[in-house]
């Protein structure tokens, strides 16, 4: 070992040897692993070490799909084998909902180029005779299910790395770390110590203790799981090929082929967690003890759908641990607030996701950009509320529990919750509010007043709630709504240099004071890293509004562009709270609530001030995401509930209704406008998207200005478009396959009912040429093909004269 590296990885498991390996492929050579123990010694040895490249995140199925295709080039590039079997995997449907669903799924994974196909039920037990056909419907196959020896992978990511030159050191533990002035870190290690530019915490079980060293407290936990493995099964012994992989998601078991018997799996439903606070450090190579009595209900249901299991004796079990964040993705990036200081950890699927993430973090720490839009990934998309014992207990539970259960689009889980609620969260469920959850933060999704029994069927239809909505998207077409705005993100920046440096961040002009603006950042690669709201309240002060599950991803971004001094971001997300008025009324409900002159020519559109509405001091923004005249009303937090008193109490005499998440989706559809995580993400471009004319191309330098304009000159490969689609009962809900005959054209971003307007609408990104040859179009909905075109204006208040009045 070196007494200086550029880089040390912390952990010599699947996720750090892929990292080495990555970063060594960049050409950086001058970088350790360092390994407390033996490379696999963590979660890895006892892996499945199982693969797919199924997920529901289009941008991870898509690494997923990375990380399979790179085995074969390791392997050839260490000499070790990697032990690679991939007969594909069905997924089984047993239930009517389910085969809908897979149908459903099997046309968003055309989208991602998979080639899942759906199989009936006599395929599947052809390709499969160890499944009893009782109850199955059919399947989805994956062609890209598989598994690797988990032992010859890390060696084989070790071995490629060190034959480029980076070093791997064994059975040294790292103690403990502390940042130089220089921004390198100290490191101390049982082998001495050592500085490193940068730090990646590859610790996998051990990734809490880790981040302690630094005072980093990871949402994630370990948590127990456990697989069987047969002796030989006849029906195996005599097939020459290898049996695909199965996954009964009604049963909560996996199973694939090992030699010729087969290990199975279990998601139970009463899982366990196991040491939360990570592995103690002399944890060996050890198995837990098997908790059979726990998990029999599933292991049940699994004998039941591969009976000869019953007939085969166990050759072995295994209990063993692995680390779980609240949405089960990892955990992977620069951790904000702490220089140079790098994680990849939570990876439960480190055998789908382990390649991918050594690629992602070494384009990061080379590039300085991940190179693909990982937010589903990113350390940054978790605050500190996540890392609550309680809270990740619960909504690691939940994940796990909830493995194979169908998720549907409408449906709200109550893990963890309520945590964060507005001042007026009981004044609104006492007005029949039903809430969602963001980041932590109550949100209602819409109201049904009067009646207190009413739930939700979760379901890929338009929901009972749908009466709801449509009542709640009339009040505010004919006279208002009012919407909390509790799930939106507010940073103040001041200080003298505090416009001169949100002009060199965002990509338009800024507002002139009194002003409102939208303002998109873009990345230097050109890619969008936010749709900001900026509102000048003074010559050096302003006022930005974003989503506010990206708090912690926007302010690392902020402070990473900081200038030395002077200018101040203060975030205010929890201490302004406040709601959207939208609607024709909006105005006179403000009116009567306030001295200020709220008249258009006083406060036209996209005008702002600071005045009194009601009892609060208010910053009042006339925006609005409906297309309506509307107002976000912002006030300190402590306010929010005398606010909501002053606008239901006059509000109610103009028919205005307290509206939901649902409504407000209705109506930003029916005049075409996209939302943040939907229609503008990482992936896409200013161009792309239709926020390229609220660029200022001729003021001077502005970050991801040269990406902008050379993307200008050639024109972007997809646009956005909206989209009226044939579909009586139902509507697209995202990553949906955009169709031109039988090509794939564009894939849909978001997509619900227009409850104003009558037809079902989508936004979708659709290649240009398309665009400007108009076809006919199709789109699956709940996996059936309906006809689809695209409107050449919003239905609704095309030329925007509503909101402007
Ligand atoms: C029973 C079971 C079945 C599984 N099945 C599958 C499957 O089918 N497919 C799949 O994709 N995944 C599966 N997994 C999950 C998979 O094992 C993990 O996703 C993966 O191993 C995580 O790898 P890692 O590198 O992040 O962590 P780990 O494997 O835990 O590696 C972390 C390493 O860091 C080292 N370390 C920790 N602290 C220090 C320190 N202070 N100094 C130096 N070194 C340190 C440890 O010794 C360890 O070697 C399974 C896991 C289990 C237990």
């Amino acid at each position: 070992m070196k007494s200086h590296y550029r880089v040390v990885v912390i952990g010599g498991g699947i996720v750090g040897t892929s990292i080495l390996y990555h970063l060594a492929r960049r050409g950086w050579t001058d970088i350790a692993l360092i390994e407390r123990a033996e490379l696999t010694a963590g979660s890895t040895w006892h892996a499945a070490a199982g693969f797919h490249a199924l997920n529901d995140d289009p941008n991870i199925a898509a690494l997923q799909s990375y990380t399979i295709n790179l085995y074969k080039q390791i392997e050839a590039e260490s000499g070790q084998s990697v032990g690679m079997h991939m007969p594909g995997g069905y997924s089984l449907a047993t239930t009517p909902a389910r085969w809908e669903w897979l149908q459903a799924e099997c046309a968003v994974y055309q989208t991602l180029g998979i080639g899942a196909r759906l199989a009936t039920a006599e395929e599947i037990v052809a390709d499969c005779p160890i499944v009893d056909p009782a109850g199955l419907l059919g399947g989805l196959f994956d062609p890209h299910e598989g598994a690797v020896d988990p032992h010859g992978t890390t060696h084989a990511f070790a071995l490629a790395a060190r034959k480029r030159g980076a070093d791997v050191v064994l059975r040294n533990r790292v103690l403990g770390m502390t940042a130089q002035p220089g921004g390198q870190w100290r490191l101390e290690s049982e082998h001495g110590p050592v500085t490193a530019e940068h730090v990646i915490n590859a610790a996998g079980l051990w990734a809490r203790r880790v981040g302690r060293m630094v005072g980093l407290d990871l949402p994630l936990t370990p948590m127990q799981h456990h697989y069987l493995v047969t002796e030989d099964l006849p029906a195996l012994v005599a097939r020459k090929d290898e049996m695909p992989c199965v996954t009964d998601l009604e049963g909560f078991t996996y199973l694939q082929q090992e030699r010729k018997g087969v290990l199975l799996g279990v998601y139970e439903r009463n899982p366990r967690h196991w040491k939360t606070e990570g592995a103690e450090w002399d944890y060996g190579m050890d198995l837990l003890p098997e908790d059979i009595e726990r998990i029999s209900p599933e292991l049940a249901i699994g004998f039941q759908r591969f009976p000869s299991l019953l007939e085969a004796g166990i050759r072995k079990w295994v209990n063993g641990a692995f680390t779980f964040t609240p949405d089960g993705n990892p955990l992977v990036g620069p951790v904000p607030g702490l220089r140079n200081y790098w994680c990849a950890n939570g990876c439960m699927s480190g055998f789908s996701q382990g390649g991918a993430i050594g690629k992602v973090l070494a384009d990061w720490i080379v590039d300085g950009d991940p190179g693909a839009d990982i937010f589903g990934m990113d350390v940054a998309r978790y605050g500190s509320f996540a890392s609550n014992d309680r809270y990740l207990r619960e909504t690691t539970a939940q994940f796990y529990a909830r493995r194979f259960v169908i998720a549907y689009p409408n449906e709200e889980l109550p893990a963890g919750r309520p945590l964060k609620m507005t001042p007026s969260y009981d004044a609104q469920q006492a007005a029949g509010a039903r809430f969602g959850v963001v980041w932590g933060m109550e949100s209602p999704q819409f109201f049904a007043p009067g009646e207190p029994d009413f739930v939700e069927e979760p379901t890929l239809r338009r929901s009972n709630a749908q009466r709801f909505i449509a009542a709640e998207v009339a009040a505010t077409r004919a006279a208002a709504g009012l919407l909390d705005t509790g799930v939106y993100a507010r940073y103040e920046v001041s200080g003298p240099g505090a416009e001169r440096w949100l002009d060199g961040l965002l990509a338009s002009t800024l507002p002139a004071l009194g002003r409102v603006r939208l303002a998109p950042m873009l990345s230097p690669s050109g890619k969008l890293m936010g749709d900001l709201t900026v509102t000048r309240l003074a010559p050096e002060r302003f006022w930005l509004v974003g989503s506010y599950y990206l708090q912690q991803w926007h302010l690392r971004w902020f402070n990473d562009h900081l200038p030395p001094s002077g200018v101040r971001i203060d975030n205010l997300s929890e201490s302004w709270l406040g709601f959207s008025l939208s609607g024709p009324r909006s105005r006179d409900i403000l009116a009567r609530l306030t001295n200020a002159d709220v008249s258009s020519a006083a406060l036209p559109f996209m005008g702002a001030g600071a005045f009194d509405v009601g009892m609060t001091r208010a910053i009042v923004a006339r925006v609005s995401l409906t297309g309506e005249l509307g107002y976000e009303i912002t006030v300190p937090a402590a306010q929010q509930r005398a606010l909501w008193d002053a606008l239901t109490g006059i509000g109610r005499e103009y028919g205005m209704r307290p509206i939901g998440m649902r409504a407000q989706d209705s109506l930003r559809l029916e005049k075409g406008y996209g939302v943040w995580s939907l229609e503008f993400a990482q992936s896409y471009t200013a161009a792309m998207c239709g926020l390229e004319r609220y660029i200022a191309f001729d003021k001077g330098e502005f970050i991801g200005r040269a990406a902008a304009l050379a993307e200008r000159a050639a024109g972007p490969a997809q646009r956005l478009v909206l989209l009226e689609v044939d579909s009586a009962d139902a509507d697209v809900s995202g990553f949906e396959p955009v169709m031109a005959q039988d090509r794939r054209v564009g894939f849909v971003t978001s997509g619900c009912y227009g409850h104003h307007v009558r037809r079902s609408l989508a936004l979708a990104y659709v290649d240009a040429d398309i665009v400007a040859k108009s076809p006919g179009l199709a789109v699956p909905v709940v996996g059936v093909s309906r006809p689809a075109r695209m409107l050449a204006q919003p239905p609704y208040d095309p030329l925007g004269l509503k909101a402007r009045s």
